[in-house]
């Protein structure tokens, strides 16, 4: 399904000023993760204690809303709101709403566990957000425990089910695959997604963060096989300029997405960047350079001039591609995922 414009004013060409990288990709999407805590401990994603930031260094709503602005005046027409869990900082649905009347963006879209989507998913569709991402790993409710290390499914199945009633453009749903965790879901999982009639992408694990990793990578083509016997899959021409490929399964709503930075490089087309909840900007998610917006917003509270030079400037430290390496042993990068946001 493709989405209308959020806000109908949006311009659709490029805006001036447009954000360009050193190899002439244009930046035009941007993925914001609002908090580093999360009501879950994914094993892949945290360690079992973790350590969260104290509130002062965290962007405050009122920040995230200002570079979410100064982002969409320099043209980037998708935001993703993501984290740690979005939905676990109070009043995020007050960014939500806020950037969603932001003339010139085009998408606004969440990443959430889902754990309180029940709850939030009518108001967050009322606020502006387009679509949303939920993360779903496994069907079995003992292993759901065992991955998230505390989370309750049923409570996930029942904000996948407020999301599918809230009436968004698009729900879809992603797996991270892990051998000899969820392997052997991977069909009941596209069978879930085409019965409720939403999208559904896999994940190639990616090495971030001190966490045990001990399993063997598995990788998009395997799980592609997999699902073959099972599924007519039809080749989609969607690219979202991400690692992303989709394939259509015929007389169904579902479309099924692998996501695959080691298996399929990806990084020619890449239009991203990404901001922690610190206000550190990533130009690439598998590199370690990172600029901190933090001075410009907060030594310049009035004048978003040195917030816009900051970003500029990253746009240099873009580079050609991540380096990730499936079979290096040890994390590759040293912060999690939950602090750049997946
Ligand atoms: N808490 C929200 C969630 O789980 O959807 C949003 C943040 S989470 C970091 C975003 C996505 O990153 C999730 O789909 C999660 O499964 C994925 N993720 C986390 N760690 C990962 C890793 N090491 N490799 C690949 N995907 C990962
Ligand atoms: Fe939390 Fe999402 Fe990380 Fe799981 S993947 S621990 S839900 S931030």
């Amino acid at each position: 399904m493709r989405d209308e414009p959020l806000n109908p004013a949006a311009p659709s060409s490029p805006a001036p000023g447009a954000l360009v990288d050193q190899y002439g990709r244009r930046i035009t999407y941007l993925r914001l993760s609002i908090t580093d805590r999360c009501d879950f401990r994914c094993f892949y994603c945290m360690a079992e204690e973790m350590e969260f930031l104290p509130r002062d260094h965290l962007l405050s709503l009122e920040e995230c809303l200002r570079v979410i602005r100064a982002f969409v005046d320099m043209g980037v027409s998708k935001v993703r709101i993501t984290g740690g869990e979005p939905l676990v900082r109070r009043n995020a649905l007050w960014l939500m709403r806020d950037a969603a009347r932001l003339e010139g963006l085009r998408e606004l879209v969440v990443t959430t566990n889902g754990s309180q989507l029940e709850r939030h998913a009518a108001d967050m569709r009322a606020a502006g957000v387009r679509r949303v991402n939920i993360s779903l790993d496994t069907l079995r409710a003992d292993r759901f425990k065992t991955i998230t290390r505390v989370g309750d499914l049923s409570k996930v199945l029942r904000g996948i089910d407020a999301a599918v009633a809230a009436g968004f453009n698009g729900i879809k749903l992603n797996t991270v695959m892990m051998r000899g965790v969820n392997d052997d879901e991977f069909i009941d999982l596209a069978h879930f997604a085409v019965d409720k009639g939403i999208d559904l992408s896999f994940i190639e694990e990616m090495p971030l963060g001190e966490v045990d990793r001990a399993r063997a990578y598995f990788g998009s083509d395997e799980a592609l096989a997999l699902l073959r016997p099972h599924f007519e899959l039809v080749s989609s021409e969607e690219t979202t300029g991400g690692p992303a490929r989709y394939w259509r399964i015929p007389g169904t709503r579902t479309k099924i997405g692998f996501i695959s930075p080691h298996s399929h490089n990806f990084c020619d087309t890449c239009n991203r960047v990404r901001i922690t909840c610190k206000g550190e900007l990533y130009p690439c998610l598998g590199q370690n350079d990172a600029v901190s917006l933090m001075p410009a917003l907060r030594a310049h509270p009035g004048d978003d001039a040195p917030l816009r030079q900051a970003i500029t400037d990253a746009m240099g430290l873009k580079p050609k591609g991540h380096e990730f390496d499936p079979q290096a042993p040890g994390p590759q990068l040293i912060r999690f995922m939950s602090m750049t946001g997946g």
